[in-house]
């Protein structure tokens, strides 16, 4: 939409229509947009800013042609933390088609422990060092790891220092930015992530405002001391559980046992007492928001199970409780979350990502429950949207697109097209609709004077153009608490 919007420290002052396009007017400059719309700062509600700076730090394996040219890539990165980590590599994709060996490694590195993961993640090349840190004997040994076999690695590389931990949430916060995304939910937060988040954003660095969901899986919130607190460009918003795994690797917990594995059910992570004794020394302490991961119908219910009893506590009636993912639920499921206002936490490329995996794994009957955000609408259970960046790329775009025309990935008509929602919604879902689900709609996520200015200026009307014009869009310019974050050509 077109709109001149007035910014007085940090907030929306007066809002007048505009016939040409969109103008920022703040106390000391005034930004013009020609024939461009501008919104309300787009939201990624669920996302780990960690993951997405240790995935955009770790160097890219994945157009390397042969093991010669990954070494050579690798050895073009400082090492980290006195580790070098790479990623992405496709053996099949080289020339000699050929698994990479230990020696080419150690030839280049033969003092600095060295890891990578191939493609998939599920295999690990490494050199001698990196071994022997793990306690393995490199003689003899191939440098590859499959699967549980990469976890001595794994766990040998030491932690992340402060330094690193601040480089990846600055670079991640920056390609937010880029994005159109003026707020993140930041999910499964450790301490360090959080303290760090914390005095950026008090030194005026974070390009971007942050709610931390800290992890609460076993009180480890506790065990560190945090507790919730506000502040304008980091909050510490809730906690965060999860009650199973994913479809992928069929760890997301199913009332009846998946279609392609007749005996299995999935995972029970957790049962519903552990997460209600969890959400109940969360409420305790104060927190006011509480987030966990169900993506199978039975984990689904296993939540809702948990949110019933503690919505019979006595100050428990205005606590935001959320559903990360939510992914197949059963239909009396859908009205248990409006009878007991649990909000579903969506990631519509997710949907588009996975659509043949699920229904492998599902089967026919079972798929109506898939990704069903026309039927949470229409029921009144309310959703906010985000990306699960890095799983998914941090692209508000790319979500809304999904969620309107719900194409999977290399295929052209829509999957269950019965369940896509309207461009008007999709946009709701990722502005006001996500500031819903931690408690910040009262003030973010509108055109209203009195608002936080977080504004995304595009160049074209996403509410009016084609559906297929959507991902066609360009982010022009960010703008959280009314200063501009970014902006694609540089003023
Ligand atoms: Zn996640």
């Amino acid at each position: 939409m077109f709109v001149e919007v007035h910014v007085e420290r940090g907030r929306i002052r007066a809002l007048l229509p505009c016939a040409t396009g969109s103008v920022i007017r703040t106390e000391t400059s005034t930004f013009e947009f020609p024939g461009c719309s501008l919104y309300p700062g787009f939201v990624d509600n669920h996302a780990h800013i960690m993951g997405l700076g240790e995935f955009l730090s770790n160097t890219r394996l994945d157009s390397s042609m042969s093991e010669q040219q990954a070494v050579q890539f690798l050895l073009a990165d400082e090492p980290r933390d006195g580790w070098v980590r790479g990623r992405g590599w496709n053996h099949e994709l080289w020339s000699d088609a050929q698994l990479p060996t230990r020696s080419s490694l150690d030839d280049a590195f033969p003092v600095v422990p060295v890891y990578t993961t191939r493609i998939d993640g599920h295999c690990a090349w490494v050199n001698s060092e990196a071994l022997r840190r793990a306690g393995i004997d490199p003689k003899g040994h191939s440098g590859l790891l499959v699967d549980d076999d990469m976890l001595p690695v794994m766990n040998a590389i030491p932690a992340y220092s402060d330094e690193t931990i601040q480089a990846f949430i600055l670079r991640a916060a920056t390609l937010c930015s880029e994005h159109g995304i003026t707020e993140v939910h930041d999910m499964d937060v450790s301490e360090a992530a959080a303290r760090i988040t914390r005095e950026l954003a008090e030194s005026g660095k974070l390009p971007i405002r942050v709610q931390s969901f800290v992890r609460g899986q076993n009180g480890e919130w506790l065990e560190h001391g945090l507790l919730p607190a506000g502040g304008e460009f980091h909050r510490m918003a809730g906690v965060k559980l999860f009650a199973d795994g994913a479809l992928g690797s069929r760890g997301a917990l199913l009332s009846a046992p998946y279609s392609d594995d007749i005996k299995n059910f999935g995972i029970e992570v957790v049962t519903v007492e552990h997460m209600l004794t969890q959400c109940n020394a969360a409420l305790d302490a104060g927190w006011q928001a509480i987030a966990i991961h169900a993506i199978g119908d039975q984990a689904v219910t296993n939540v809702i199970d948990t949110y019933e009893a503690l919505r019979k506590r006595d100050d428990a009636a205005e606590v935001i409780l959320r559903i990360e993912h939510a992914q197949h639920v059963r239909p009396e499921d859908v009205e248990r979350m409006l009878r007991l206002n649990i909000v579903a936490c969506v990631q519509p490329t997710h949907c588009t990502s996975d659509a043949v995996m699920a229904e492998k794994r599902l089967g026919q009957q079972r798929l109506p429950w898939s990704y069903r955000w026309r039927s949470f609408i229409d029921a009144g259970v309310h959703i906010g949207a985000g990306s699960d960046f890095p799983i998914e790329d941090p692209s508000v775009l790319a979500g809304i697109d999904a969620f309107v025309r719900r194409i999977p990935r290399g295929m052209v008509a829509p999957w269950l097209d019965h369940e896509c929602i309207s461009q008007q919604e999709a946009l709701f879902a990722f502005t006001e609709g996500a500031h819903m689900t931690s408690g910040m709609d009262y003030r973010r996520g509108k055109l209203a004077v009195g608002y936080d200015a977080d504004f995304t200026i595009v160049d074209r009307d996403l509410l009016s153009c084609k559906p297929e014009e959507i991902l066609e869009t360009n982010i022009l310019a960010t703008f959280t608490a009314g200063v501009c974050r970014y902006s694609r050509h540089a003023t």
